[in-house]
């Protein structure tokens, strides 16, 4: 199968709206990449602040919980002795319950050197606690023993008398705090709750107490020498950082992110001692955000890390970048459509343009061949609209009317100039039938060109009817026949001519003599009838040759002519045998001339070829008609045998038939 190719424009316009399209998501993304960097950004940076205030806060905190130790130390700084009662009310004044949440307990540790341990435990007993120990038991180098612990109810009394020199984790800070003569903080501890929740993660803070005189604390060993104890602070993790988020929109900050934070630098499951989220909440597995950030508090690091969530990661999608893609991309959808539509409709009349080309093309070639067709038919065709009494001509009309188009289309009236006076009554009469009754027409008649040219015309003429039957146009063809009548008047001629002598011939005269003696017969005329055969005739073409002979037939043919009235017609009815019908003659009118006919031709004197040839004579038979005579075969066998008669008789003679 052969496929028609495009053309290369018609394939861009296929192609166009796709490229629009393509050319439209392509950017819409490129943006959207672009605004998703930013959201990116945006979401880089709120979360950056987000760890940075976090972490602020948490150190704020800390801060703030060494500072209410440090009052503590100052009671102990500003007398000697604080007595239970004394430190009973200080704490109690603080309202750690409401104030200072996550505090679950604030204590002093009295440092015991190992000789004073039974004098302690005396002094203890003395205040009323006749259970009092230090425990765990048994003989060490030295003692330390919680003393005072606020609020000093529930478990906080299995507290009193701890010696925390025997659990590591507290005894390293401890002795830090004892021996940097700064705040110290602990590391993981499993506190004892007195809730339901049971146990959770919690730490301590210690700031040691020294006794004080003129030598400053500049070494560690003075330092040593000088302790009394320790302030420190029991927190439990979980309510410690919940105060501390709950300063923060915390929905908002539970819903964004996940807070852990670790014991130490390493982010282990044993070591960790806060989780905002607990472990079966799904938290995103690969976070988009994260940061770990390390601190070092009061001696002892920590490690923060914070994880944003999934809903958090959401705000990628921002809005902005949503709407991006949206209307870029209804917007691409909509230009490729509008591209579309333009691109097909302008196709479509690309395509309709074309066919009209087509159609004009096709139409001139076919006016073309109409007007050739006009010209070699000598055609012309018309239109007569009646409404607007408008006559159309085409090109040919004009040429068969030899009238120049350049004068404009004649009215109607004008045409009686033209057509031939004895034509006009009847073109009149058949142009008022077919404006009145709707009557085709068609007509032979003469007209009378411009220039006095006789030319004859067959006019066609057909009428148009509306709905209501009336007629409202013509419409025809005139064609210029002459031509044609003037061969056919030819050809009729070479049908019923002899060529040699210009006489009829002999089919004529089958054809005529019939009629003629009808019509004589009718009109009550006579009609006689002469046969003629040249005498010795083979002889003469013997002597002088066919040629000659010739000569004589057209010289006798020639003569007869001139001879004939005009209803008179001549045949040559054989070879040299010719036949004269003589209509209105009667047989004496007729022998008379026919006597003038013989002796005119005996008078001929004719040349062949510069040679004078003899004198012809011709033998005439004559018969009449009868008065009812119809047989026309009778009527010439009754001529032929006067003729046959007058050979017989000596030739150069006239013989009258008798009758039937
Ligand atoms: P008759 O007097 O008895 O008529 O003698 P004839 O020789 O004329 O005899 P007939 O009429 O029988 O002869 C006819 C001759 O006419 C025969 C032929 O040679 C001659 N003829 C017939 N047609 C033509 C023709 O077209 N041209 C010439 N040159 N001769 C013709
Ligand atoms: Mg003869
Ligand atoms: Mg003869």
């Amino acid at each position: 199968m052969i496929k028609k190719r495009r053309p290369a424009r018609t394939q861009i316009l296929v192609l166009l709206p796709w490229l629009i399209l393509a050319l439209g998501f392509g950017m819409t993304y490129v943006l959207w990449q672009n605004a998703r960097q930013d959201a990116m950004r945006a979401l880089e940076a709120e979360f950056r602040l987000w760890v940075n205030k976090i972490a602020d806060r948490i150190e704020y905190r800390l801060d703030d919980y060494v500072h209410i130790l440090r009052g503590v130390v100052g009671l102990f700084d500003a007398s000697e002795v604080v007595t239970r009662q004394e430190f009973h009310h200080y704490v109690e004044a603080l309202r750690l319950g409401e104030r200072y949440p996550g505090i679950q307990g604030i204590g002093f540790s009295l440092f015991i050197p190992s000789g004073q341990k039974t004098a302690h435990i005396a002094a203890i007993r003395q205040e009323g606690f006749p259970n009092y120990t230090i425990h765990p038991e048994g003989e060490r180098a030295f003692y330390t023993a919680v003393v005072y612990l606020e609020p000093f109810s529930g478990r906080n009394l299995h507290a009193f008398g701890d010696d925390m020199s025997s659990e590591p984790v507290r005894w390293a800070a401890a002795t830090r705090a004892r021996d940097e003569g700064k705040a110290a903080l602990s590391g993981k501890v499993i506190l004892q709750q007195e809730t339901a929740a049971g146990i959770q993660p919690g730490f301590l803070l210690f700031v040691p107490v020294y006794r004080h005189d003129d030598v400053p604390l500049t070494t560690i060993e003075v330092r040593r020498a000088k302790l009394i104890g320790w302030v420190y602070s029991l927190l439990r993790m979980d309510d410690f950082m919940d105060s501390i988020l709950r300063s923060f929109d915390f929905n908002e900050l539970w819903s964004n992110l996940n807070i852990e934070i670790y014991d130490g630098v390493d982010l282990l499951p044993d070591t960790r001692l806060f989780m905002l989220h607990p472990v079966t909440t799904a938290i995103t597995a690969n976070p988009a955000f994260w940061a770990v950030q390390r601190f070092l508090f009061w001696g002892h690091p920590w490690s923060l890390q914070i994880t944003s969530t999934a809903r958090f990661e959401a705000k990628l999608l921002s809005e902005k970048a949503i709407l991006l893609a949206v209307t870029g991309s209804i917007s691409s959808l909509l230009l490729a459509l509008l591209v579309k539509v333009l691109t097909s409709s302008q196709q479509r009349i690309a395509a309709v343009l074309q066919q009209t080309a087509r159609i004009n093309q096709q139409l001139s070639e076919r006016e073309r061949d109409l007007l050739w067709a006009q010209r070699t038919a000598q055609l012309g065709s018309w239109s007569y609209d009646l409404l607007t009494q408008q006559p159309a001509w085409s090109e040919g009309m004009f040429r068969v009317w030899g009238l120049d188009p350049n004068r404009g289309t004649p009215a109607y009236d004008a045409h009686r100039e033209f057509i031939h006076p004895e034509d006009w009554p009847r073109f009149n009469e058949a142009v008022q039938a077919a404006v009145e009754q709707g009557e085709p027409y068609r007509l032979d008649l003469r007209i009378r060109r411009p220039d006095g040219e006789e030319r004859s015309i067959i006019m066609i003429c057909t009428p148009h009817l509306d709905e209501q039957g009336h007629v409202v146009k013509l419409s025809g063809t005139n064609q210029d026949i002459t031509d044609r009548k003037r061969l056919e008047a030819a050809l009729r001629e070479q049908a019923i001519r002899d060529p040699l002598t210009g006489l009829f011939n002999r089919r004529y005269l089958d054809e005529t003599l019939p009629r003629e003696l009808h019509r004589c017969r009718r009109n009550g005329e006579p009609l006689t009838v002469a046969m003629l055969d040249l005498d010795y005739f083979k002889k003469f073409n013997d002597d002088y040759g066919h040629e000659a002979g010739d000569t004589v037939l057209r010289a006798v043919g020639g003569l007869l002519q001139r001879f004939l009235r005009s209803d008179d017609l001549a045949c040559r009815y054989g070879g040299e045998e010719l036949v004269l019908i003589l209509p209105g003659a009667t047989l004496s009118t007729a022998q008379g001339r026919m006597e003038e006919l013989r002796q005119a031709v005996m008078q001929l004197h004719l040349q062949h070829r510069d040679n004078e040839l003899p004198a012809i004579t011709v033998s005439i038979g004559l018969a009449m008609a009868e008065p009812e005579e119809t047989d026309a075969c009778a009527l010439l066998s009754r001529a032929d045998a006067a003729l046959y008669q007058a050979k017989e008789q000596g030739r150069n003679r006239i013989i009258v038939a008798n009758g039937v």
